[in-house]
């Protein structure tokens, strides 16, 4: 019985919950679906505004959750509220994400499948936050052995890893990921945690060499700084001070109010204990985060011959040490670059602005790399060797809608990856709910909302899309231009309904695009990127010298990070925006294979200010999340389904015609059936092969009479 009530309110629409009706004048419904007006965007900003001021911050609509940030600490994550949600049905109990949690939790133990949960929203939402809040909720609660506990410890602590090197401080949140990350977490079949598994996306390297005003570099420089042993950082050549490094300055906060980079210091350091990193390990690594501050104080001057020349010889000694490379071999590979000429290789000067270009393509590469290493590193100790199969329940963490004052390559793959989530949420609901009503042939009006596939094809479309055309000018060194990319996008794209071109732009909406913008109109807004420096960021290029220098070095990650099968290989490699396309793609192929749970997270205010209610940011937010077809589809919806055979061979004994034996057509066995105990017309309709039915409330009731 009460594994069937489960499977009901999974298709929970309508639920009627008697705490929430008494209590919703002042605190709101706790799920929209109840709301009286439920059309009405007004009435939903009503609701979430109420509650938002009572310190309720989640909502349902139907199983989906809603989350406004709260800005502030509030007293429902103890461990106790996790013993509270635990394995009690979710509408029982005021919205939470434990009750989430707890959800794909029991769902994945009785039916022994494989879930996900999507969390969205943008920047500062509270995406982290969350699934944070979830791997501790699976911590406190799931079995466990004495054993599985350092599974479970290192879980947890690989977040305070990879957000010190993956996280920054920006103008919109002061713990902002920079990466994506999806984390499957592995359970057994008695359902304890044994395992996990990371995928990153597409860590936003520019930040290492440079931030806008305002923001900072990824935390662990700081950290590394502020909390370091002087020991160590005595032998990485490093000054405490952060001013002192021109990677660290450029944004003038290296000290941000909200953030405790000696106290993260030591919460990393204990964190790279547990999961398993060996002293040298840490080395090779705190010596990678020394060397790209040396390399940032690098500086260049100009020979008699206008060629670069290293100013200063401190720098480079460090990093020859730290690096384990050969010092003039160093010195010559950032000051030359090595061109192949008929069979022959030749050396050629770099000017002062190509030196700088080579010095911050290095600090790029091998901090880029060397995040990619950590995660791997971090797979090593979460995975579970025993080949008994296993269930997993898969947390989507992944980069917010961006929309910034300027919006350069980062930003349009951030915003590309946004695009595909919420194609896949429309495939996995909205969608997939009326097919199955139009293949029943179930009545239906229709539910209108916008499908934003046509904005994925215009961006990824072999041949067609705006990554094809960025990589077949890629293709063209020496002639192709970050315009001559604009060119072609105007040329093969202009007409399409999400460009705006420049024609369009001025005739139309009356603001114009300046020379190096392109306009795209996202499902969540439009957009302006500035095309300057796309075809760089998207070839991501690193003189072969250079490269060479990396391969051949004695620090063991960067070696790990430098293959020299990769200088051998004759094969260019894909571009940023294709591998970052390849791996969305993956990633959409693992979430459709699993079942969907969402956590939709909103951003109240732009200032980080608790109790701050910006009516006119949130509506913009309720409006792109697509919350109000979500509530419609929600709404005019059936609670429950079921084949008609399951159906009559649960409920026959509720009919003499059916019982013990029913020989014709289940569709006629099911008719007779609910006509004998008495369903209303409104309250069911029939599909081609299933029984749909309106309320739970009508099943539970021919529960009680079966249980009866
Ligand atoms: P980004 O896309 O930039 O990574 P995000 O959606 O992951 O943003 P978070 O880092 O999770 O945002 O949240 C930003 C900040 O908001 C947190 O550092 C914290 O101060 C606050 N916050 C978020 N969720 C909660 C919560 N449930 N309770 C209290 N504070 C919260
Ligand atoms: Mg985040």
């Amino acid at each position: 019985y009460k594994q069937l009530k489960w499977s009901v309110q999974r298709n929970n629409t309508d639920i009627i919950m008697e705490g929430a009706l008494i209590a919703r004048d002042r605190v709101g419904v706790q799920d929209f679906v109840l709301l009286d007006s439920h059309t009405s965007e007004a009435a939903f900003l009503n609701n979430l505004r109420k509650r938002y001021q009572e310190n309720l911050i989640y909502t349902y609509i139907g199983t989906l959750l809603v989350s406004v940030n709260p800005y502030k600490e509030l007293d429902i994550y103890t461990v106790t509220q996790m013993q509270l949600y635990r394995g009690v049905n979710f509408f029982e109990l005021p919205p939470h994400l434990y009750a989430i949690a707890d959800n794909a939790y029991r769902v994945m133990c009785s039916e022994y499948n494989n879930h996900f949960i999507l969390i969205s929203g943008e920047s500062g939402a509270g995406k982290t936050e969350a699934s944070k809040k979830i791997l501790q909720y699976y911590a406190v609660t799931c079995p466990t052995t004495e054993q599985l506990q350092v599974v479970r410890d290192r879980l947890l602590l690989s977040n305070p890893v990879l957000e010190a090197f993956g996280n920054a401080k920006t103008l919109r949140n002061d713990n902002s990921s920079r990466f994506g990350k999806y984390m499957d977490i592995q359970f057994d079949f008695k359902g304890a945690p044994v395992g996990g598994h990371i995928l990153s996306y597409l860590i936003e390297k520019s930040r290492v060499v440079h931030q806008n005003h305002g923001e900072r570099n990824f935390h662990i420089f700081y950290q590394l700084l502020e909390g370091g042993e002087k020991d160590l950082l005595c032998w990485l050549g490093l000054e405490r001070n952060p001013q002192k490094y021109a990677y660290l300055v450029q944004g003038r906060c290296a000290k941000v109010f909200s953030i405790n980079d000696k106290n993260d210091w030591k919460i990393v350091r204990k964190a790279f204990s547990i999961i398993d990193f060996t002293e040298k390990d840490l080395e090779h690594l705190f010596g990678i985060v020394a060397s790209v501050l040396h390399l940032g104080n690098i500086q260049f001057e100009e020979d008699s011959n206008g060629h670069a020349i290293i100013r200063n010889g401190t720098q480079i000694k460090w990093i020859s040490k730290l690096l384990g490379v050969h010092l003039s071999i160093l010195q010559e590979a950032l000051t030359h670059r090595k061109i192949e000429a008929r069979s022959e290789e030749v050396l050629s000067p770099l000017n002062v602005d190509l030196a700088f270009y080579a010095r911050d393509a290095v600090a790029k590469a091998i901090y880029g790399r060397t995040f990619t290493w950590l995660v791997n590193k971090i797979n090593g100790s979460l995975a579970n060797k025993d080949s008994t199969r296993k269930t997993v329940i898969g947390l989507l963490d992944i980069y917010g809608f961006e929309v910034l004052d300027t919006n350069s390559f980062e930003q349009f793959c951030i915003n590309y990856c946004n695009e595909k989530l919420q194609q896949l949420l429309i495939e996995m609901t909205l969608k997939a709910e009326q097919e199955e009503y139009e293949m029943e042939g179930i009545e239906w009006e229709p539910i209108p909302y916008f499908n934003n596939k046509i904005i994925c094809d215009l961006v990824e479309q072999k041949h067609k899309g705006i990554i094809s055309i960025l990589d077949e000018e890629c293709l063209r060194p020496g002639e192709a231009t970050d315009l001559s990319f604009l060119e072609k996008l105007e040329e093969k794209v202009g007409d399409h309904a999400h460009f705006v071109t420049r024609k369009l732009a001025d005739q139309k909406t009356r603001k114009s695009i300046d020379w190096v913008d392109f306009r795209l109109l996202h499902y969540a807004g439009e957009v302006t990127y500035c095309a300057v420096g796309f075809l760089e960021k998207n070839n991501d290029l690193l003189y072969r010298n250079l490269k060479e220098v990396l391969c051949n070095s004695k620090n063991g990650i960067v070696r790990d990070c430098f293959l020299l099968s990769e200088l051998d290989s004759r094969r260019r490699p894909e571009t940023v925006a294709t591998q970052f396309k390849n791996s969305l793609m993956s990633l959409i192929e693992i979430l459709m294979s699993k079942e969907p749970s969402y956590i939709r997270c909103i951003k109240p205010n732009e200032n980080k200010e608790p109790g701050k209610f910006d009516d006119c940011l949130i509506r913009h937010q309720v409006k792109y999340l697509g919350l109000m077809e979500h509530l419609r589809v929600r709404r005019a919806g059936f609670a429950y389904r079921r084949k008609y055979e399951h159906f009559l061979r649960r409920y026959k004994s509720l009919c003499p015609a059916t019982w013990p034996h029913w020989h014709g057509p289940a569709a006629e066995g099911v008719e007779r059936l609910i006509k004998h105990i008495g369903y209303k017309p409104e309250e069911y309709k029939l599909g081609r092969t299933k029984i749909f039915i309106r309320f739970p409330k009508t099943l539970f009731a021919t529960e009680d009479a079966f249980e009866i």
